[in-house]
Protein backbone atom coordinates (compact mmCIF):
# COMPACT_ATOMS: atom_id res chain seq x y z
CA UNK A 1 0.00 0.00 0.00
CA UNK A 2 1.56 3.30 -0.49
CA UNK A 3 2.06 6.08 1.99
CA UNK A 4 0.57 8.97 0.15
CA UNK A 5 -0.05 12.04 2.64
CA UNK A 6 -3.03 12.97 0.99
CA UNK A 7 -5.69 10.65 -0.60
CA UNK A 8 -6.95 10.53 -3.81
CA UNK A 9 -10.25 12.08 -5.50
CA UNK A 10 -12.31 10.15 -7.01
CA UNK A 11 -15.96 11.54 -8.86
CA UNK A 12 -18.57 9.18 -9.90
CA UNK A 13 -21.44 10.69 -11.74
CA UNK A 14 -24.47 8.66 -13.39
CA UNK A 15 -28.17 9.56 -14.44
CA UNK A 16 -30.27 8.97 -11.40
CA UNK A 17 -32.04 5.21 -12.26
CA UNK A 18 -28.26 4.19 -13.45
CA UNK A 19 -27.86 2.30 -9.74
CA UNK A 20 -24.86 4.49 -8.84
CA UNK A 21 -25.88 4.36 -4.86
CA UNK A 22 -25.69 1.08 -4.67
CA UNK A 23 -22.48 0.49 -6.58
CA UNK A 24 -20.65 3.13 -4.38
CA UNK A 25 -22.10 1.87 -1.41
CA UNK A 26 -20.71 -1.43 -2.09
CA UNK A 27 -17.38 -0.37 -3.70
CA UNK A 28 -16.48 1.62 -0.42
CA UNK A 29 -17.20 -1.54 1.85
CA UNK A 30 -14.68 -3.57 -0.09
CA UNK A 31 -12.23 -1.02 -0.85
CA UNK A 32 -10.16 -0.21 2.63
CA UNK A 33 -8.95 3.63 2.61
CA UNK A 34 -12.03 4.83 0.74
CA UNK A 35 -14.30 7.01 2.28
CA UNK A 36 -18.06 8.04 0.73
CA UNK A 37 -18.22 11.79 0.79
CA UNK A 38 -21.87 13.19 2.65
CA UNK A 39 -23.12 15.89 0.79
CA UNK A 40 -25.66 18.87 1.35
CA UNK A 41 -28.82 19.24 0.67
CA UNK A 42 -31.83 21.21 0.80
CA UNK A 43 -34.04 18.63 -0.30
CA UNK A 44 -35.74 17.19 2.09
CA UNK A 45 -35.46 13.50 3.74
CA UNK A 46 -37.09 10.53 1.87
CA UNK A 47 -38.45 8.01 3.89
CA UNK A 48 -35.67 5.85 5.42
CA UNK A 49 -33.07 8.72 5.14
CA UNK A 50 -31.17 9.76 7.78
CA UNK A 51 -29.59 13.54 8.32
CA UNK A 52 -25.81 13.07 8.96
CA UNK A 53 -26.12 9.38 7.38
CA UNK A 54 -27.26 10.02 3.43
CA UNK A 55 -27.23 13.56 3.31
CA UNK A 56 -26.73 16.70 5.44
CA UNK A 57 -30.24 17.77 5.60
CA UNK A 58 -30.30 21.90 5.07
CA UNK A 59 -33.04 24.92 4.79
CA UNK A 60 -32.49 26.31 1.45
CA UNK A 61 -31.69 29.30 3.54
CA UNK A 62 -28.54 27.68 5.44
CA UNK A 63 -27.84 26.47 2.36
CA UNK A 64 -27.53 29.89 0.52
CA UNK A 65 -25.64 31.09 3.44
CA UNK A 66 -23.20 28.24 2.89
CA UNK A 67 -22.62 29.33 -0.77
CA UNK A 68 -22.36 32.75 0.35
CA UNK A 69 -19.57 32.12 2.49
CA UNK A 70 -17.81 29.98 -0.10
CA UNK A 71 -17.93 26.98 1.86
CA UNK A 72 -18.61 24.46 -1.34
CA UNK A 73 -16.07 22.82 -3.42
CA UNK A 74 -19.05 22.74 -5.68
CA UNK A 75 -22.69 23.03 -5.73
CA UNK A 76 -25.52 22.51 -8.26
CA UNK A 77 -29.24 22.64 -8.13
CA UNK A 78 -30.82 19.70 -9.33
CA UNK A 79 -33.97 18.58 -9.79
CA UNK A 80 -35.08 22.11 -8.28
CA UNK A 81 -33.22 21.40 -4.73
CA UNK A 82 -29.73 22.36 -3.79
CA UNK A 83 -27.07 19.85 -3.30
CA UNK A 84 -23.36 20.57 -2.65
CA UNK A 85 -19.74 19.19 -1.31
CA UNK A 86 -18.03 20.57 1.74
CA UNK A 87 -14.72 22.20 0.86
CA UNK A 88 -13.34 21.56 4.67
CA UNK A 89 -14.73 17.85 4.66
CA UNK A 90 -13.09 17.11 1.26
CA UNK A 91 -9.93 18.60 2.49
CA UNK A 92 -10.23 16.98 6.06
CA UNK A 93 -10.33 13.58 4.38
CA UNK A 94 -7.87 13.78 2.12
CA UNK A 95 -5.15 15.33 4.51
CA UNK A 96 -6.09 11.85 6.91
CA UNK A 97 -4.95 10.25 4.11
CA UNK A 98 -7.89 8.18 3.14
CA UNK A 99 -9.29 8.19 -0.59
CA UNK A 100 -12.68 10.18 -1.12
CA UNK A 101 -15.50 9.43 -3.45
CA UNK A 102 -17.87 12.31 -4.83
CA UNK A 103 -21.66 11.73 -5.91
CA UNK A 104 -22.14 14.12 -7.86
CA UNK A 105 -23.85 15.42 -10.73
CA UNK A 106 -22.80 16.21 -14.07
CA UNK A 107 -22.81 20.17 -13.72
CA UNK A 108 -20.79 19.09 -10.29
CA UNK A 109 -18.21 17.17 -11.74
CA UNK A 110 -17.33 19.85 -14.54
CA UNK A 111 -16.91 22.35 -11.77
CA UNK A 112 -14.55 20.83 -9.87
CA UNK A 113 -12.57 20.13 -13.02
CA UNK A 114 -12.62 23.36 -13.96
CA UNK A 115 -11.55 24.61 -10.63
CA UNK A 116 -8.16 21.83 -11.82
CA UNK A 117 -9.06 20.13 -8.37
CA UNK A 118 -6.73 16.94 -9.17
CA UNK A 119 -9.74 14.09 -9.39
CA UNK A 120 -10.30 10.73 -11.23
CA UNK A 121 -14.01 11.25 -12.51
CA UNK A 122 -15.67 7.95 -13.02
CA UNK A 123 -19.37 7.92 -15.64
CA UNK A 124 -21.59 5.38 -15.01
CA UNK A 125 -24.20 4.59 -17.74
CA UNK A 126 -27.22 2.31 -17.52
CA UNK A 127 -27.10 -0.41 -20.18
CA UNK A 128 -29.78 1.11 -22.37
CA UNK A 129 -32.47 4.10 -22.39
CA UNK A 130 -35.46 1.36 -22.01
CA UNK A 131 -32.83 -0.33 -18.98
CA UNK A 132 -32.99 3.15 -17.04
CA UNK A 133 -36.98 3.49 -17.74
CA UNK A 134 -37.59 0.18 -16.51
CA UNK A 135 -35.67 0.86 -13.22
CA UNK A 136 -36.96 4.12 -12.56
CA UNK A 137 -40.37 2.52 -12.90
CA UNK A 138 -39.54 -0.52 -10.37
CA UNK A 139 -38.29 2.15 -7.89
CA UNK A 140 -41.81 3.40 -8.04
CA UNK A 141 -41.25 6.37 -5.74
CA UNK A 142 -41.36 9.13 -8.62
CA UNK A 143 -44.81 10.49 -10.05
CA UNK A 144 -45.28 9.69 -14.23
CA UNK A 145 -43.99 13.20 -14.41
CA UNK A 146 -41.22 13.07 -12.16
CA UNK A 147 -40.11 9.54 -14.13
CA UNK A 148 -40.52 12.03 -17.51
CA UNK A 149 -38.61 14.69 -16.03
CA UNK A 150 -35.54 12.33 -14.90
CA UNK A 151 -34.92 10.53 -18.67
CA UNK A 152 -35.29 13.77 -20.25
CA UNK A 153 -32.19 14.97 -17.89
CA UNK A 154 -30.88 11.49 -18.14
CA UNK A 155 -30.58 12.29 -22.07
CA UNK A 156 -28.49 15.39 -21.46
CA UNK A 157 -26.33 13.73 -18.88
CA UNK A 158 -25.30 10.64 -20.85
CA UNK A 159 -24.65 13.24 -23.74
CA UNK A 160 -21.47 14.26 -21.49
CA UNK A 161 -19.88 10.80 -21.19
CA UNK A 162 -16.31 11.75 -22.52
CA UNK A 163 -16.27 14.39 -20.07
CA UNK A 164 -14.48 11.88 -17.84
CA UNK A 165 -11.39 9.54 -17.27
CA UNK A 166 -13.12 6.14 -17.27
CA UNK A 167 -16.52 4.65 -18.10
CA UNK A 168 -18.49 1.59 -15.54
CA UNK A 169 -21.86 0.39 -17.41
CA UNK A 170 -23.94 -0.80 -14.48
CA UNK A 171 -25.27 -3.90 -16.61
CA UNK A 172 -24.94 -6.63 -13.84
CA UNK A 173 -23.98 -4.78 -10.28
CA UNK A 174 -20.77 -7.52 -9.20
CA UNK A 175 -19.56 -6.61 -12.20
CA UNK A 176 -19.70 -3.25 -12.37
CA UNK A 177 -18.46 -3.00 -8.60
CA UNK A 178 -15.49 -5.12 -9.46
CA UNK A 179 -14.93 -2.33 -12.66
CA UNK A 180 -14.71 0.45 -10.55
CA UNK A 181 -12.98 -0.95 -7.74
CA UNK A 182 -10.09 -1.86 -11.03
CA UNK A 183 -10.21 1.84 -11.55
CA UNK A 184 -9.64 3.11 -7.47
CA UNK A 185 -6.51 0.22 -7.26
CA UNK A 186 -5.28 0.80 -10.95
CA UNK A 187 -5.12 5.09 -9.77
CA UNK A 188 -3.55 3.79 -6.69
CA UNK A 189 -0.54 2.48 -8.46
CA UNK A 190 -0.41 5.38 -10.56
CA UNK A 191 3.07 7.09 -11.13
CA UNK A 192 1.72 10.65 -8.87
CA UNK A 193 0.52 7.93 -6.66
CA UNK A 194 3.30 6.41 -6.00
CA UNK A 195 5.98 8.34 -6.44
CA UNK A 196 7.01 9.34 -2.88
CA UNK A 197 6.78 5.19 -1.81
CA UNK A 198 9.05 4.41 -4.70
CA UNK A 199 11.84 7.21 -3.96
CA UNK A 200 11.95 5.64 -0.60
CA UNK A 201 12.85 2.71 -1.91
CA UNK A 202 15.23 3.62 -4.81
CA UNK A 203 17.08 5.43 -1.80
CA UNK A 204 17.53 1.87 0.17
CA UNK A 205 19.48 1.15 -2.79
CA UNK A 206 22.04 3.35 -2.14
P1 LIG B 1 -31.08 12.32 -4.96
O1 LIG B 1 -31.98 13.45 -4.59
O2 LIG B 1 -31.81 11.30 -5.78
O3 LIG B 1 -30.42 11.73 -3.74
O4 LIG B 1 -29.91 12.90 -5.87
C1 LIG B 1 -30.20 13.59 -7.05
C2 LIG B 1 -28.94 13.95 -7.79
O5 LIG B 1 -28.13 14.84 -7.05
C3 LIG B 1 -28.04 12.77 -8.13
O6 LIG B 1 -27.67 12.87 -9.50
C4 LIG B 1 -26.82 12.97 -7.28
O7 LIG B 1 -25.63 12.47 -7.88
C5 LIG B 1 -26.77 14.48 -7.19
N1 LIG B 1 -26.01 14.92 -6.04
C6 LIG B 1 -26.00 14.40 -4.79
N2 LIG B 1 -25.15 15.08 -4.00
C7 LIG B 1 -24.58 16.02 -4.78
C8 LIG B 1 -23.58 17.03 -4.54
O8 LIG B 1 -23.03 17.21 -3.46
N3 LIG B 1 -23.27 17.84 -5.60
C9 LIG B 1 -23.84 17.68 -6.82
N4 LIG B 1 -23.44 18.50 -7.79
N5 LIG B 1 -24.76 16.75 -7.09
C10 LIG B 1 -25.12 15.93 -6.08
Amino acid sequence: MSSRDRGLLFIVSAPSGAGKTTLVERLVEQVPNLKLSRSYTSRPAREGETDGVDYNFLTRARFEAMIAAGEFLEWADVFGNLYGTSSRDTDDILASGSDLVLVIDVQGARKVRQDSVDATAVFVMPPSLHVLEERLRGRSKDSEDAIQRRLRVAREEVAAFAEYDYIVVNDELTAAVDRLRGIVVAERVRLRSMRGEAERIVRTFS
